[in-house]
């Protein structure tokens, strides 16, 4: 009981006037303008550094980032598989009354083709109110967000309820041996917790206003099919019923027009349900028509998203992708093997042996073997509850911070989420407001021009404090 009584002692020494202040304190909102100066500095110093991969060399990030947490007294370990490519984790404490909440965000960046830059990649240029590098969006935005969350819960000494924990992973991009495997696999205990927060979800932004924001609460599960057909070797000049091309040719276009069956989950189904409810009409017509349960509606529904919104159909249903074909080798001659991969994208509860089992039905020759070439390399995971505390202060926090309806998602690509999901726990993907039109125009994630702005930059760090503070700090 000695704390209590110590906290009494407070009391009766300061007065009431004095711990209505030392509350206020605590709860006090971030010096915004002060923060913003300091993201900014975090946001360029982090772009600057040339953390591509291959070959990555994060070790130069998660230095800088165990430096600025050690001068903010955050304490930060640093794991690495290759020294080369270390990771950071810091934790700071709560009282434990909840477990731990979990943000995220990545170092390395993919690669760039420097001749295409307007600004070289990793100058982090200030212009027209955007900072243009490589990982602008992609995801040292999540990683500063996440770090000035953590330096302001310090700098603000704010209570907290539960143990916020910060990760800062190399190797996301398709080098996760070095990050989150690792991490998961040899640190688990230090990640454990009841949410993580990391990217993949976003604001949309139309003509400059905001249109919606998404959460992200699972993602598919990439995998690879290989379909090889077998057959004789012979003379060009002597067709052969047993060509493998042949046989392969009349696979590949069986499994490129197969559209597998419309399966919705929980996160789906809310998805196409709240954007109907955005949409003109026109369109959102084909959203609420996607959820009937007459087929014939359905499958209308289902048509047009094909051919008009190819990433919706996806989110529908495990897509199959055929996107290699190799066979032969001279003309004259009939190839004993050939050979196609099929991209697949299964939905996170899909039964991956069974799955394989209706490809093989669907491709119907038995002289084309049709087999998961490579182990899966991101697990499924359970998707992330909507009826969860996490979710609703993530609604309130889209609502606070951008008066925008949030609208939840299943991502097709992979994200290093699938890992923890895997482990049990309920991951969100955010991310700050991007203008529609930047994609097609070549400013997004992965493009050439790769760039954020600024006032989004800022408005992002203020959302993740929102959604920290409320999940986490001491009521
Ligand atoms: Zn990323």
């Amino acid at each position: 009981m000695r704390s209590r009584f110590g906290k009494a002692l407070v009391c009766v020494a300061t007065g009431v006037a004095g711990f209505v202040a030392l509350a206020r304190a605590q709860n006090a909102e971030p010096d915004w303008r002060a923060v913003e100066e300091d993201t900014l500095r975090h946001y360029q110093a982090l772009l600057r550094l040339d953390t591509s991969s291959p070959p990555g060399n994060e070790s130069i990030a998660a230095q800088y980032l165990k430096e600025v947490l050690d001068r903010e007294g955050i304490p930060a370990q640093i794991f690495a598989a290759d020294p080369q490519r270390a990771n950071v984790v810091a934790r700071l404490k709560g009282s434990g009354r909840k477990r731990p909440l979990l943000i995220m965000g990545h170092t390395d960046v993919v690669t760039v083709d420097p001749a295409k830059w307007r600004f070289p990649a990793f100058s982090a240029t200030r212009d027209g109110g955007y900072v243009y590098g490589r990982g602008a969006v992609d995801d040292k935005d999540n990683l500063v967000a996440a770090l000035m969350t953590m330096i302001l819960l310090k700098r603000g000494n704010v209570a907290l309820d539960r143990d916020v924990i910060f990760v800062a992973e190399a190797g996301e991009e398709s080098s996760t041996n070095v990050g989150i495997d690792f991490l998961v696999r040899e640190h688990f205990a230090e990640l454990d917790a009841e949410y993580c927060l990391a990217e993949g979800g976003g604001v949309t932004r139309k003509g400059g206003a905001v249109a919606y924001a998404t959460v992200q609460t699972l993602e598919k599960v990439p995998r690879r099919i290989e379909l090889v057909a077998g057959g004789v070797a012979g003379h060009g000049s002597v067709p052969l019923k047993t060509n493998p091309v042949v046989h392969l040719a009349g696979a590949v276009a069986r499994v490129g027009e197969w559209r597998p069956p419309i399966r919705l989950n929980e996160t789906t189904a809310a998805y196409f349900k709240r954007l109907a409810d955005i949409s003109p009409p026109e369109v959102a017509k084909h959203y609420r028509d996607v959820l009937s349960n007459d087929p014939a509606i359905r499958k209308a529904a289902d048509d047009w998203l094909f051919e008009n919104e190819p990433r919706h159909s996806s989110m529908l249903r495990t897509s199959a992708s055929p996107n290699i074909i190799t066979g032969g080798y001279r003309f004259n001659v009939i190839p004993s093997q050939a050979t196609a991969t099929v991209d697949v994208r299964l939905l996170p509860d899909e039964d991956q042996e069974a799955f394989l089992e209706q490809v093989r039905k669907v491709v119907n020759d038995p002289s084309v073997e049709v087999r998961y070439p490579t182990a899966a390399t991101r697990p499924g995971g359970r998707e992330a509850r909507l009826d969860s505390d996490a979710f609703r202060a993530l609604e309130a926090a889209v609502t606070r911070i951008y008066d925008t309806v949030t609208v939840p998602t299943m991502g097709t690509g992979a994200t290093d989420m699938a890992q923890l999901r895997g482990k049990g726990v309920q991951c969100f993907g955010i991310g700050p407001a991007t203008d529609l039109e930047d994609g097609p125009q070549g400013f997004g994630a992965h493009s050439d021009q790769e760039r954020l702005l600024e006032s989004e930059l800022h408005r992002f760090v203020r959302f993740n404090w929102d959604i920290v503070t409320s999940l986490a700090k001491a009521k």
